[in-house]
């Protein structure tokens, strides 16, 4: 199927780890002819004010989106959510608990650290970091300036990467809970790039517990994985998703703004779903 691109329903700013602010992100969504934009950065929602301002700005239709990164059986599952209530209790909860287990993940990783004869303070990770968020990158460019490491790369091999000395896995919901979650705060929850892990099995099982769309079309997905998704989604009746999960050049080279989408259509079924608990 190759409809016309008009919505790229997952990107990422600067709010999670991509180059473009959401405003930037709007701008350039306008420059390459998108009529809409799903805003979906990694378990925070700090980018929905200014993308909203900015949708009305250069007049692009804004969902408003998050994506949670969940755990079934020791693989990392991506969840999207559009248009949850930005009030939601659910959600506020569940934000807050994230950014303290965090820090508790960070002091854990320190105290690792220091273990192995390296001390820096949790003071110090804090200097670098740019938003709520505190993670690995930021200790990793604490390691570089204290020259225990060369580079970012060489901190997560030497000393903070899975398996390295320093590791402390981070929090995570399960899936099912991530998706109560999304439908708990009002919005609708849809299974990202299912294609990138292979997951199908789990796909009724998620349905019963609230699941109500698959992203059908991604930048990672082959033409063969793009079919099979659809066909899931005929069967289930799930809403079919799609977009690029633009991160920016530097991030993700090759994956373009509105390179990979679904139709105007699409961003109308999602507004409708939303609010349906
Ligand atoms: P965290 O969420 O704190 O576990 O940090 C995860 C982030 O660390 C990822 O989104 C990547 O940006 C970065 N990262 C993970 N592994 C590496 C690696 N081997 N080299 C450089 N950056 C990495
Ligand atoms: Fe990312
Ligand atoms: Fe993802
Ligand atoms: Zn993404």
């Amino acid at each position: 199927m190759t409809d016309r691109v008009e919505a790229d329903l997952h990107c990422h700013t600067t709010c999670s780890d991509g180059t473009l602010t959401p405003r930037e992100l709007i701008r350039a969504a306008k420059s390459t002819g998108l009529l809409a934009i799903g805003i979906t950065d990694h378990d925070t929602i700090s980018g929905w004010d200014e993308a909203e301002n900015a949708g009305r700005e250069f007049l692009v239709v804004i969902l408003r989106g998050i994506e949670l990164n969940t755990d079934w059986k020791g693989t990392e599952v991506h969840v999207l959510g559009y248009e949850l209530d930005q009030g939601s209790v659910y959600l506020h909860d569940y934000l807050r608990e994230l950014r303290s287990a965090r820090e508790k993940r960070m002091l854990l990783m320190l105290e690792k650290l220091r273990g192995i004869g390296i001390r820096i303070e949790l003071d110090e990770v804090r200097t670098v970091t740019t938003g709520q968020v505190i993670g690995r990158p930021h200790l990793a460019q604490v390691l570089v300036k204290r020259g225990f490491s060369r580079s970012i790369k060489d901190a997560f091999q030497q000393y903070i990467g899975t398996g390295a000395p320093a590791y402390v896995p981070r929090y995570k919901l399960t899936t099912e809970d991530g998706i109560r979650l999304i439908r708990n705060a009002g919005g609708v929850a849809v299974l990202a790039h299912p294609g990138v892990q292979g997951l199908e099995a789990e796909i009724p099982f998620w349905v019963v517990g609230g699941l109500q769309g698959i992203e059908v079309v991604h930048s990672e997905h082959s033409l063969d994985d793009e079919k099979r998704y659809r066909k899931i989604a005929e069967s289930n009746s799930l809403l079919m998703t799609g977009g690029s999960d633009f991160h920016g050049e530097n991030i993700k080279p090759g994956v373009h703004l509105g390179g990979w989408g679904v139709s105007l259509e699409v961003v109308q079924q999602i507004k409708d779903l939303a609010g349906l608990f």
